[in-house]
């Protein structure tokens, strides 16, 4: 079976979303821990997330991804945002137990002026702060596409990341499909070339979820603009042979596209039926 879901809101608890979902064909979905800009957290009602429990595994729900707010800036020139952001998301970790083993994502930053080296060293710090050995939750670093300052827009980049954290295991990777279409890998005309390219500079055991979006702009143009799966430079038949390839079909995939429910119904209902047996 095909694993799929969209980004939802997560303003109306858990339960809500887990039913949103199922209203949708999906069978997972992806949503903010917090308002996407990072302010205070709602407590967690427990018998929400029972509710949601129960009905993932009542519904074989595939592994839920969790996002961190676009405002945490692990590698801030700045101490005190930096502060904040381990702050962040050690709480965000330390809630996602109460959903355990699902997906923590997280975009690892800007360094701004300080050069990819000082970005990477305080990427590795905060993670080296937040993870514990006793958690259940995988903290994945999203594949960047590169605009402005972002680390992680290359494997080498997260790979030298993934390098200096001591609980390594607890970590792995995100892969934005419009994402690493503007920064430069061609999984239209050279989807296997790629994944090889993951799997000998990170390994493809360390790829844990799939961001489905199609991209308002060309090739390599660095700019992390999402389109309507089929509508942008992308286009549908890569998505469908994204869906199926042997090394990616089992993973869970998220859209991101810039729709309403009704949108992403029938992009699901579309993947679905292009989704070999
Ligand atoms: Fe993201
Ligand atoms: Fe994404
Ligand atoms: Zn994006």
């Amino acid at each position: 079976m095909l694993n799929i879901g969209c980004h939802l809101s997560s303003s109306k608890g858990y339960e809500a979303m887990g039913k949103e979902a199922l209203k949708i064909g999906a069978n997972t979905f992806q949503f903010f821990t917090r308002n996407p800009r990072g302010s205070k957290a709602k407590k967690i009602d427990p018998k929400d997330v029972e509710a949601l429990l129960k009905l993932a595994k009542e519904n074989e729900f595939a592994t839920i991804l969790a996002h961190a707010p676009y405002t945490v800036n692990a590698c801030s020139a700045d101490e005190s945002t930096r502060q904040f952001a381990i702050e962040t998301m050690a709480d965000d970790l330390e809630r996602m137990e109460y959903l355990p083993n699902n997906f923590y994502n997280f975009h690892p930053g800007n360094h701004v002026n300080q050069g990819i080296e000082s970005g990477t060293k305080y990427i590795i710090h905060l993670l080296n702060t937040i993870l514990r050995p006793d958690q259940t939750t995988k903290v994945l670093l999203e594949t960047m596409s590169g605009k402005g300052t972002e680390v992680g827009r290359s494997f080498e980049e997260l790979k030298e990341v993934i390098s200096g954290v001591n609980l390594s295991d607890k970590l792995g990777i995100c892969l934005d499909t419009c994402h690493v279409y503007d920064a430069g890998y061609d999984i239209v005309s050279n989807l296997d070339g790629v994944l090889n390219e993951f799997d000998s500079i990170i390994g493809l055991e360390k790829l844990y979820a799939i961001h489905l979006n199609d991209s308002k702009n060309p090739f390599a143009s660095h700019k992390d603009r999402h389109e309507k799966i089929g509508e942008g430079h992308i286009g549908k038949d890569a998505f469908i042979r994204i869906i199926n390839h042997p090394r990616l079909r089992h993973l869970p995939f998220f859209l991101e596209t810039p729709n309403e429910l009704s949108g992403y119904a029938e992009e699901i209902k579309m993947l679905r039926s292009a989704y070999q047996f």
